[in-house]
């Protein structure tokens, strides 16, 4: 496992659209394995492909409780209801938060890593943190639809001393 190098604001990538993956190889299975660990370093809840650098349908959420960590290959939303509006951050942002309108459900549809199809019915966070993702999968991120006004820019740590 490796932790990975984290794809910013302003780098193109970001608005790209990843690719379907079409075979759920070791290396795609190293792939998640990296980029939980990254998330992890950064206490994120959520990261694609396309924010390692790599434009593949794949994102990696962990929402810090029991059972609440997802790989999912090729995530579609296939269901959206209800909205709620919360606060949002993205860790390709990092100084950057605001007020988002998400769905307040969600329904995907998606791979495992043993290639078995899965359906997930969400809520709240986790519905926020799927549709997050989902949209980094097709060259979206939140800063785009962030509520007018809202959007905060936080001073760097560094810069602080
Ligand atoms: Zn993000």
């Amino acid at each position: 496992m490796a932790i990975r190098n984290l794809r910013y604001e302003g780098d193109e990538i970001l608005s790209k659209r990843a690719r379907e993956i079409e075979v759920i190889d070791d290396k795609i299975k190293e792939l998640a394995q990296d980029m939980i660990e990254t998330m992890h370093k950064w206490d994120g809840v959520g990261l694609a492909g396309p924010q390692v650098g790599v434009l593949k349908r794949i994102i990696v959420i962990d929402l810090y409780e029991e059972g609440m960590q997802f790989v999912l290959i090729n995530p579609v939303l296939v269901k959206a209801k209800g909205v709620q509006e919360v606060d949002e951050g993205c860790l390709s942002f990092p100084n950057k938060f605001g007020k988002v309108e998400r769905p307040k459900e969600v329904v995907v549809e998606a791979l495992d890593l043993d290639g078995k199809k899965v359906k997930l019915k969400a809520k709240d966070l986790l519905a926020q943190a799927l549709c997050h993702e989902i949209d980094h999968l097709d060259g979206h991120v939140f800063v785009e639809i962030v509520k007018p006004g809202t959007l905060e820019t936080m001073k760097p740590k560094q810069e602080e001393e």
